[in-house]
């Protein structure tokens, strides 16, 4: 898929807080493998709370424009989410997932072992729907008999659900131990996570050599705590995935360096899932690695595995090294250190 393009056009939208400090550590990463792509050029772009307060739009015409005709691809930082509701603003990075049918969330989590060559305890990736379900927010408050009740609408598809789980095995395809789990809970949701089940195996048929697990979700949560090895793939509904690629996240250490990629069938954007930050913004002591690793993650999504090879591995080997590391993972260098000595095995 990749031979095809002869440049790469990268939008980079670093929004609000550490998402400024870390962007920028991306885009040296993926400079430092420029012999592994094609003549490269990057797009500065904003959108988030700070845009918004100052222009009164949190995601910019300009800024769509330029990823839809112009970008092939883009980095996302993170966005400050106001702690009041705060009238016309709405995150960004919702908008551009409905703008750019980015219905796929992409979350690898692996736990770096402490020796090289040594296979790591957890590896697995986490893959989530991204447009419905729950999230399509459609709640309402009323007065009944005993006071207030709410309700909230859950949208499953089959076109969503299919085209996620087309998603997920084509992932463990390309995976060692090609094992794909489908996570719902349709011994209570029949109807709605019945059909989620349904649309994922029925595609089983086209990946023969794949194979399929499925795990009610509570108990899935609970497996990934006590035996997370048994993972390699999971597909979820966009609220269990929520909740699962957190909870995946949380086994491997801090936040700062779990990547994640949203990607549709004509667009990847990286993002690091942690967000803005703003206890530790400004400080250059912000990790840098989830940044960098979706970075890696998504040139490898759009088939420059040797550039994203080349990141990872340096990653790897300056977490190993321990030598260099940010203080959420008990270190005391700060952010610029880092990626100069990612840089520098690179
Ligand atoms: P937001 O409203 O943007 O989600 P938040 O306060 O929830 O902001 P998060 O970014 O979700 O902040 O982070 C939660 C905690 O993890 C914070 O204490 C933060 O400092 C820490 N953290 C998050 N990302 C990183 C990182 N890249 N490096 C170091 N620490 C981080
Ligand atoms: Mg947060």
């Amino acid at each position: 898929a990749t031979s095809a393009r002869k440049s790469l056009t990268i939008g980079l939208i670093p929004a609000d807080g550490i998402g400024k400090e870390v962007i920028p550590a991306a885009r040296t990463a993926i400079e430092a493998v420029g012999s592994d792509l094609p003549p490269t050029r990057f797009v500065d772009l904003i959108a988030g709370f700070e845009t918004f307060t100052r222009t009164g739009v949190a995601l910019p015409e300009e800024t769509v424009e330029s990823l839809q005709n112009e970008c092939d691809c883009a980095l996302f930082g993170s966005v400050s989410s106001p702690s009041k509701k705060v009238v016309g603003y709405s995150s960004p990075i919702v908008a551009l997932r409905k703008k750019l049918d980015l219905y796929a969330n992409i979350r690898p989590v692996l736990s770096v072992s402490p020796n090289p060559g040594e296979s790591s305890a957890v590896d697995m990736i986490v893959v989530r729907e991204n447009t419905e379900c729950l999230y399509i927010k459609q709640e309402q408050q009323t007065i009944g008999e005993h006071g207030k009740e709410a309700r909230a609408t859950r949208l499953i598809t089959e076109r969503a659900s299919s085209r996620i789980g087309r998603m997920a095995y084509e992932l463990a395809k390309a995976r060692p131990r090609k094992h794909l789990t489908i996570i719902h809970k349709s011994n209570v949701l029949s109807v709605t996570d019945g059909l989620f089940r349904e649309s994922v195996r029925a595609l089983h048929e086209k990946y023969p050599e794949v194979t399929v697990a499925e795990q009610l979700v509570d108990s899935a949560v609970y497996r990934l705590f006590r035996e997370p090895q048994i993972y390699d793939v999971m597909v979820a509904p966009n609220l269990y995935g929520d909740i699962l690629s957190d909870a995946a996240a949380a086994l491997v250490g801090s936040l700062g360096v779990v990547p994640s990629v949203n990607a549709g069938d004509n667009f990847v954007m990286g993002e690091p899932v942690h967000g803005s930050a703003p206890d530790i913004f400004g400080q250059n002591i912000a990790n840098p690695i989830a940044s960098i690793r979706s970075a890696a993650l998504m040139l490898r999504h759009l088939g420059y595995m040797k550039g994203a090879d080349r990141i990872d591995l340096a990653v790897d080997s300056v977490v190993r090294d321990g030598q260099l590391l940010t203080p959420d993972l008990g270190g005391k260098a700060k952010t610029s250190e880092v990626v100069e000595a990612i840089v520098k095995k690179i």
